[in-house]
């Protein structure tokens, strides 16, 4: 492997560029017209405008960008997370046109791809799933089957689904009928493709996932757990690891299931296997994730292992760098999704140049970004701006560093989500450890 393209904007673009300059290979941006002035495409190598601003038209674009990795004679393809990164089809055609997708097998990518089918296949791995039909449910009447079965509430899913949409929450039979047809509309709209699956609604559940990397010489190590269960709409806002929830007990059982589960299937590469823990400490694995996710820095953090650098070497045919037994939980660490939004307005967009910008520093902190003063945020992508990351030698110290972080964090042009972030790291509740992903819905802040 000499040269990757990055299959990306934003920070994670930059975050890829970086690990690919310190193995020492050469980078590939490609853009979109709205992005011409971004960092990914300054910092790297070369780079390549495949297409107008929205995303169907550039950063979705199959075509343009395989057609940018040929004549930049890249001879690999990072994926980054969202947009193209769980395409089976995309990995598939990047293997026909020689290039390396940075990224687990087509196959594999088609399988957890279906959240109905994933959940099938780590049941009959002997992975604990969370209780519910087997695969697609496709009428009223099954439904409502499979809510006898299991007992109100269960909750509708999109077997295509993802970034927390498409999810109902049924609490008895009389809704069931409305919410599952609304439910397959909504997936059909947002996914393309309607199936459904049923299962129990956890009450007060964390969300709790287990970082996963694999090589295809067999080997499959964990690196501990992330704690998701700061939410809002079921997309995560505050992620830490260790997970204050998990005695050491709980948490070696955790992390040897998700391992199992993953080597019965042959994974390779990065991968992320969430879970739901109950109140009682019984998990139930929910889906996998077969990218990198936008909170691997935390577990860099407390493990010391670059995960995109063990992720592109994997790809390239290399042995895991490390063993199991040299990967230890050092301190704790905590990352705030920075997201340009109106916390009073509904959390609405909030697009438009940044006019000026002062990121924290001193011990502890990282934050991957962007945005620089000045920077226009467009309209048509994300909105998250900035990953602010604290590390310390236990909670305590990682929330005073980000409590201290949040104040020195200045961005001044358009809203963001800071001044959520410093109520929720105030709370009592969010600093006695002891919540749930209903955190942000029975808080007041
Ligand atoms: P997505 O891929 O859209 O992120 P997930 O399956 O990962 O969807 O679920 C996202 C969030 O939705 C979870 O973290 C959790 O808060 C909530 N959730 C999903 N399934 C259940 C369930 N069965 N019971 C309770 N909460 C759930």
């Amino acid at each position: 492997m000499r040269k990757i393209l990055v299959a990306n904007r934003g920070e994670i673009a930059l975050r890829v560029i970086r690990a690919a300059k310190e193995l020492g290979l050469k980078t590939v941006a490609v853009h979109s017209e709205a992005d011409v002035h971004s960092m990914h495409v300054r910092f790297a190598d070369e780079d390549v405008c495949i297409g107008s601003a929205r995303s169907k038209d550039s950063y979705l674009r199959q075509d343009r960008i395989l057609s940018a990795a040929l004549i930049t004679h890249a001879d690999a393809i990072h994926p980054g997370y969202g947009f193209l990164s769980e395409n089976s089809e995309f990995a598939e055609k990047c293997i026909a046109a020689g290039i390396t997708f940075i990224g687990p097998s087509p196959e594999m990518i088609y399988k957890f791809g279906n959240k109905a089918v994933a959940k099938d296949t780590m049941k009959a791995a002997g992975v604990p799933c969370v209780p519910g039909g087997d695969g697609v449910v496709a009428t009223v009447e099954e439904a409502l089957e499979i809510g006898k079965e299991y007992r109100y509430p269960v909750i509708i899913k999109a077997v295509a689904g993802g970034g927390g949409k498409g999810m109902r929450i049924v609490r008895e039979a009389s809704q069931m009928k409305e919410q599952f047809e609304m439910a397959r509309a909504e997936a059909g709209n947002s996914f393309g493709n309607p199936d459904v699956y049923i299962e129990k609604y956890i009450e007060n559940p964390r969300h709790i996932e287990v970082q996963l990397l694999g090589d295809e010489h067999g080997n499959v190590v964990h690196l501990y757990e992330r704690d998701c269960s700061i939410q809002r709409r079921h997309q995560k806002l505050i992620e830490e690891t260790p997970s204050p929830a998990l005695t050491p007990e709980i948490r070696e059982k955790l992390c040897a299931t998700a391992v199992k589960g993953a080597q019965s299937i042959g994974y390779k590469s990065a991968g992320t296997m969430e879970f739901l823990l109950d109140e009682d400490g019984s998990f139930y694995f929910m889906e996998m994730n077969t990218r990198i996710q936008v909170e691997h820095p935390i577990t860099e953090y407390i493990t010391g292992v670059d995960l995109v650098k063990e992720q592109i070497a994997v790809a390239a045919g290399n042995k895991i760098s490390f063993k199991q037994s040299d990967i230890q939980i050092s301190g704790h660490s905590i990352e705030c999704r920075i997201n340009a939004e109106d916390p009073d307005n509904n959390f609405c967009p909030s697009p438009g140049q940044i006019k000026s910008l002062y990121t924290p520093g001193g011990p502890g902190i990282r934050i991957d970004k962007h945005v620089y003063s000045g920077y226009v945020i467009p309209p048509y992508y994300d909105s998250m701006i900035a990953k602010l990351i604290t590390h310390g030698r236990n909670r305590a110290e990682a929330i005073v560093r980000m409590e201290r972080a949040l104040e020195e964090f200045i961005v001044e042009g358009v809203k963001t989500t800071i001044p959520l972030h410093k109520k929720i790291l105030a709370s009592e509740k969010f600093r006695s450890g002891k919540f749930s992903t209903k955190f942000l819905e029975e808080t007041k802040l």
